[in-house]
């Protein structure tokens, strides 16, 4: 049953993956993204279902449009490939539960917000606010097939504790942590808490670290100056996949447990 889970699971991640691109071309640009359907960033021509299979068709054009041939970027395909990838871990992760619905929403909408962070420097409510709501469906599904509310209960918690703990750092320093960061942390918060009080904290402590290590290596080699923003959206999500796919083992490791 799990090995049917996981490899549905790889599958439906590509063609999210897709779907993905299409969500980040056109939220940071207050597009609609199921009207009109996908069409050549280019030459605007429709893309045929048979042009628009994940990854094939991208290394069946040769990364050129079938109309106008332009160049498709190569960040299509990787997005497509990347999603089925991670889904596939997720679900291995998780395997055949009421969870794991929850945590592939999440890790659909965390690739996209990394991309529309890198790329715009947001993290768009259109994205974070059904994420959230859908992280209290799913989770409070997932708890009541448990029957644990002891469980949902610690969920909240986490996402309340993140959301202040990122606010706090939002208030001291707006520069640095935007409020839209500071909505993600409420989801993560959630999702992390799900798993326990060690992933909460683990997921921020590996956030707050690779941001640290990445903006000083960006310094030191000049890539940019002290002045530049570097998006910590791409960290928090970094943070918290890292611990839902590796938290047990390393918080295991830590405690020596
Ligand atoms: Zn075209």
């Amino acid at each position: 049953m799990d090995g049917v889970v996981v490899v549905f699971s790889a599958v439906l991640g590509l063609a999210i993956g897709s779907f993905l691109n299409v969500v980040i071309w056109r939220v940071p640009r207050k597009e609609s993204v199921v009207r009109p359907p996908s069409h050549c960033p280019q030459c605007e021509t429709p893309i045929s279902p048979s042009d628009n299979v994940p990854v094939l068709s991208w290394l069946f054009l040769s990364g050129k449009c079938r109309h106008c041939k332009n160049p498709i970027p190569v960040r299509y395909p990787l997005v497509e490939a990347g999603c089925g990838v991670l889904f596939l871990a997720v679900a291995a992760r998780f395997g055949a539960s009421w969870e794991l619905p929850a945590y592939l929403v999440l890790t659909a909408a965390l690739l996209a917000i990394s991309i529309i962070d890198l790329e715009h420097f947001i993290v768009p409510d259109r994205i974070t606010a059904p994420l959230t709501v859908s992280a209290l469906a799913l989770l409070g599904v997932a708890a009541v097939a448990e029957g644990n509310g002891w469980r949902f209960g610690r969920t909240l918690l986490g996402g309340v504790a993140y959301f202040a703990f990122l606010l706090l750092l939002n208030i001291l320093y707006p520069k640095g942590m935007g409020m839209g960061d500071v909505k993600l942390a409420f989801s993560l918060g959630l999702y992390l808490g799900w798993l326990g009080w060690g992933q909460v904290f683990l997921g921020g402590f590996l956030a707050f670290l690779l941001g640290a290590v990445v903006g000083v290596t960006l310094i030191a080699t000049k890539v940019k100056s002290r002045k530049d923003v570097v998006p910590f959206g791409p960290f928090l999500a970094l943070g918290a996949m890292l611990t839902i796919l590796w938290g047990d083992p390393i918080l295991r490791w830590y405690t020596g447990a």
